[in-house]
């Protein structure tokens, strides 16, 4: 379990982090997510006993980590933004000055060979590391972080810089991972942390804005009261007939003709009503076949988008802002 009360973090006059708490339970994996220097290497950094905090406190399974620091460092392993590599060791010279520096008690041959089979580097076990690929870096990397076995994990943008077959293979470790570690990931990329944690905490510009289950961040920030709805017939009569629904704000023809004589529909009730039933029903009783029905919740890249941006309703901070996610645009321009 990982308890982080408080935390505020400045460089002379700027604030990295300002009063930033969250907790992961244990076997749970946390998604921290934020744009590019909203301060989660930061937090990272003083999570692992890396830096020290100006106010707040970060505990590790009931230790704290400026309290007894040597304690609490054991039960973690760190992979950080730049993975600490020595490139002119082979990978296992690697992997055994880190099981000394560690001071490591498990049978040393047995655990380092464990290791490179669970993150799959056995076969370049004997390369010197400075000429392995950016993809076995990382493993490199994560295996680093593995030895002692320690419960807590903390990675750092663990799949920067991957191509997209290697962001899958490490995806998926992280997962089996997860299922005997409490891991806390930072990325900037949300289809990462929706793909692999179980909770998700949205930082910017050193604030948590949003802290719950990525199934919840969809659900409370949008509901099912909008719908967007596809039926085949005349749109005006269609239309007319959805406008006749108790608790309705507003039908809008969204497309005529998505298919050939099936028109799409975008439905807005008031907040808390579900009217997907009384849609089904009133459409059946017209003979109006219904094609598709489904809620217009948010993804939640537009989430962290709305709230990156600022541009959303509820209880979220305002003063947001910040570069919100380079690949999303890249990605546009493609
Ligand atoms: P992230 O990891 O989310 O990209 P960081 O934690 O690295 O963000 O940085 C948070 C903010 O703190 C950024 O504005 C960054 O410029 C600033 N910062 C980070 N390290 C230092 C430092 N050593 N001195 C001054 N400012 C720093
Ligand atoms: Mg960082």
């Amino acid at each position: 379990m990982i308890e982080i009360k408080n935390l505020t973090k400045r460089y002379g006059s700027k604030t990295a982090v300002s009063d930033v708490s969250f907790c992961a339970r244990e076997n749970e994996i946390l998604g921290f997510l934020g744009p590019n220097g909203a301060g989660k290497s930061t937090t990272m950094n003083i999570l692992t006993g890396y830096l020290s905090s100006t106010e707040g406190s970060a505990i590790i399974n009931g230790i704290d980590i400026l309290e007894d620091p040597v304690r609490a460092k054991k039960l973690i392993g760190y992979l950080p933004e730049q993975p600490p590599l020595y490139l002119d060791m082979t990978v296992t010279e690697y992997l055994k000055f880190v099981y000394n520096l560690k001071k490591c008690k498990l049978p040393q041959r047995s655990h380092l060979n464990e290791i490179c089979e669970l993150v799959k580097i056995t076969e370049v076990k004997n390369r010197v590391i400075k000429n392995l690929s950016k993809g076995y870096r990382q493993r490199v990397g994560l295996a680093q972080a593995l030895v002692g076995n320690p419960p807590v994990l903390i990675l750092d943008e663990p799949t920067v810089g991957l191509d997209p077959k290697q962001i899958i293979e490490i995806r998926s470790l992280i997962k089996k991972l997860g299922k005997n570690h409490t891991v806390i990931l930072s990325s900037h990329i949300l289809p990462e942390v929706q793909a692999v944690c179980d909770k998700i905490v949205i930082i910017n510009r050193g604030r948590v804005v949003a802290n719950d289950t990525a199934e919840k961040l969809v659900h409370n920030l949008s509901g099912d009261h909008k719908l967007v709805v596809r039926a085949e017939g005349n749109p005006a009569e269609i239309k007319k007939l959805l406008s006749s629904i108790p608790n309705m704000d507003e039908v809008r023809i969204n497309k005529e003709n998505v298919e050939p004589g099936v028109s799409e529909f975008f439905l807005n009730a008031k907040p808390g009503a579900d009217i997907r039933r009384e849609v089904s029903k009133r459409l059946a009783s017209r003979s109006y076949p219904l094609l598709m029905m489904k809620s217009s919740e948010l993804t939640l890249e537009e989430i962290f988008l709305k709230i990156t941006t600022g541009d959303i309703h509820g209880n979220i901070k305002d003063d947001l802002g910040g570069e919100i996610m380079p690949e999303r645009s890249e990605r546009r321009k493609k």
